[in-house]
């Protein structure tokens, strides 16, 4: 397909202010740029008034069950995504043995259940199963460090014998190999938060045998925020690897400002030619399981042990002990926690997403504690929760540093079909619009140019995607069109499933996915392999 996008004001990718050119393509590649073609194109985009851009670039996404389930990517390439990163915090879908096949099909959320079927075992199969799937976007594959440690210790709370270690490096390995761009953990997420520190560095070096990448969601994101930092750091020192931090932040009231900390932490670190870099969304709220709200030890074994726990009277009475302690201790020091904690999934009963802890507290006549035990029980362990426990200015600061770049910590929903049936945070929808509408036009935190490096070039260099996420000849063709008049997010916390808007020409290797802002159910998206 010969394509000429003509008339626009091309953003490169670099941060350099716009300048006005055309941009012809060819057969997904984009073959000059300039203002004539030899060539004679089959289709004319006319982006006079508007801004013409590379593709954006999912930093951290988690997509891995939802492009299987609906490949389109709806929520993504309308706001512009035409790559995403996925197997991040810790949790992904390959290398798996059986127990684990088995575990995800027992815990799979439930709007997925009787969409996917878990019939592969390896990344290589994983990946390929993905590409039969044809997705409309681009996909950056990262083992989970979670999944690596559920296959070979499953939920125990425990360091691995070295053969045990052996085995788990093994399954690294076998991910390096098959394409995959790096390991990330999750270390308050069980089984990945069971990990010490040289565990990680261990498979770490694995990873930097391949030149990979170690993503992490790090051991705390409130108290433990700046030892959780220089965990992060110091693992990427000790094997090598580049370093993400991924939804770079400080939660929690009296955590606040520490984002000047950490950032100096990170800077440091660069001094010392330690390549390590964070990402952001750019939201106050966070998204995750309402089990975070329970000790650690509450959640070993996996799932079921965890509501075994919460129906043992004597259990659940420490369980709640540990809560109220935390709470006495002003965790979320400004408000009563459970008017923070907003039900975005529960199966058993839609009716109650959108509402608050403290809401259904008072609707089910149970105290908060008792509410959020009944939720759990109820749906089997899996509830997701937003909570609103950030500040702005940290927000500000991160979004402005130069070593950050936009990830929509988010999977790929869709207005229709089963990836509609929960409520996510408006991060899915609205991410990058909201960075270009709102913070770049409305608030003037960062210029146009600026925002878009950060969601292409640098996210780009940093992935080692070298023919991707800038304007030039001879790379590949995933660009935006929007209007930089209009371009914003819809998505609210209460009604989370609107399209971005202002989009309204998405490329993906040279074909057309959204034209006129509307999908067009093309779906010329590749799973792209890592290679050093
Ligand atoms: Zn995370």
């Amino acid at each position: 397909m010969k394509i000429a996008v003509v008339g626009g004001m091309i953003v490169d990718g670099t941060g350099s202010p716009w300048f006005y050119s055309n941009i012809y393509i060819s057969d997904g590649i984009i073959s000059k740029i300039g203002h004539e073609w030899e060539e004679r194109p089959e289709v004319v985009i006319d982006a006079s008034g508007q801004v013409v851009c590379p593709g954006f670039i999912d930093m951290h996404g988690h997509s891995d069950y939802s492009l299987l389930v609906n490949p389109f990517a709806e929520s993504k390439v309308r706001q512009g995504v035409t790559t995403e990163v996925i197997g991040q915090c810790g949790f992904s879908l390959a290398p798996i043995n059986d127990w684990s096949a088995e575990y995800l099909e027992k815990t799979m959320p439930d709007h997925i259940k009787g969409h996917v079927s878990v019939d592969w075992r390896t990344m290589d199969e994983y990946l390929n199963k993905l590409e039969e799937r044809r997705t409309s976007i681009n996909v950056v594959p990262f083992i989970g460090h979670g999944t690596v440690r559920m296959n070979v210790l499953r939920f125990e709370n425990r360091e691995p014998t070295e053969e045990e270690l052996e085995e788990m490096k093994g399954y690294v390995r076998e991910g390096m190999e098959a394409g995959a761009f790096g390991l990330s953990t999750g270390l308050i997420y069980p089984p990945s938060s069971y990990a010490k520190t040289e565990e990680i560095v261990e498979l770490c070096k694995v990873v930097a045998e391949y030149k990979g990448m170690y993503a992490s969601h790090i051991r705390g994101e409130s108290d433990t925020l700046i030892e959780a930092v220089k965990e992060a750091i110091e693992i990427g020192e000790k094997s090598g690897c580049r370093v993400e931090i991924s939804h770079f932040k400080a939660s929690g009231k009296r955590n606040w400002g520490k984002t000047k900390v950490t950032c100096r932490i990170v800077e440091e670190a660069r001094e010392r030619g330690v390549e390590v870099a964070f990402d952001f969304y750019p939201y106050t709220a966070s998204s995750t399981g309402l089990d975070v709200l329970l000790p650690q030890w509450a959640l070993e074994g996996g799932v079921e042990a965890m509501l075994r726990r919460l129906r043992d009277p004597e259990a659940r009475r420490e369980i709640r002990s540990y809560m109220e302690d935390r709470v006495r201790r002003g965790k979320y020091a400004d408000k009563e926690v459970y008017d923070i904690i907003r039900i975005t999934d529960f199966a058993p009963n839609r009716g109650i997403q959108g509402k608050t802890v403290a809401e259904i507290s008072k609707e089910w006549g149970l105290d908060p504690y008792e509410t959020v035990f009944e939720l759990l029980l109820r749906s089997e362990g899996r509830v997701g929760i937003i909570i609103h426990g950030m500040n702005e200015e940290d927000l500000l600061r991160v979004m402005r540093h130069p070593l950050s770049c936009v990830g929509s910590d988010s999977s790929c929903y869709a207005k229709y079909g089963p990836l509609s049936e929960t409520r996510p945070h408006p991060r899915a929808y609205g991410t990058f619009a909201r960075v270009l509408g709102y913070y770049s036009r409305e608030r003037k935190i960062l210029t146009m140019e600026e925002a878009i490096r950060k969601m292409t070039s640098a996210p780009a260099s940093r992935l080692r995607l070298f023919r991707r996420g800038l304007i030039r000849e001879g790379f590949h063709a995933d660009l935006v069109v929007f209007d930089p008049r209009k371009v914003i997010d819809r998505a609210t916390y209460l009604d989370p499933h609107q399209y971005a808007e202002g989009i309204n020409y998405v490329l993906v290797n040279g074909e057309i996915v959204v034209e006129k802002g509307e999908h067009t159910k093309a779906r010329p998206g590749k799973v792209l392999r890592f290679s050093k």
